[in-house]
């Protein structure tokens, strides 16, 4: 199993987080740093540290994830302009929090290619 993260503490909450959405699979809490008007993390309860691990086990959770990163964009009012799912991976991708997170930014106009 993957390394414990700041995320277990936070799905576990031993620390203080914005939580926007939480179901027995996931969890989505608005990020410390945000880089947009609005900007949440939606993770798996489940620890799987990067997508190079994702197997054909989690396809179920995958699923879910995506369903619910449309109805927390929704909820944000992002559905209108429309809004950026970003989700890196490893060193390459800028990946900081070994524990999967999709990032849902929106509020303002994004920029194409990312650096
Ligand atoms: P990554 O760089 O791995 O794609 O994204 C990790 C994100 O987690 C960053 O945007 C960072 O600001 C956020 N983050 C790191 N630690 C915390 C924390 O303790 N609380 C919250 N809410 N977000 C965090």
């Amino acid at each position: 199993m993957s390394q414990e993260t700041i995320f277990d503490k936070i799905i576990n909450k031993e620390i203080p987080a914005e939580i926007v959405h939480e179901d027995e699979l996931c969890l989505a809490f608005k990020d410390i740093s945000p880089q947009a008007p609005t900007h949440v993390l939606l993770i798996p309860k489940e620890r799987i540290a990067t997508l190079c691990d994702l197997k054909d086990e989690h396809k179920e959770l995958m699923g879910h994830l995506m369903i619910k990163s449309t109805e927390i964009a929704q909820k944000l009012g992002l559905h209108e302009n429309g809004y950026r799912l970003v989700a890196n991976c490893k060193d390459d991708g800028c990946q900081s929090v070994n524990h999967i997170h999709f990032h849902i930014l929106g509020g303002r106009a994004m920029t194409w290619p990312p650096g």
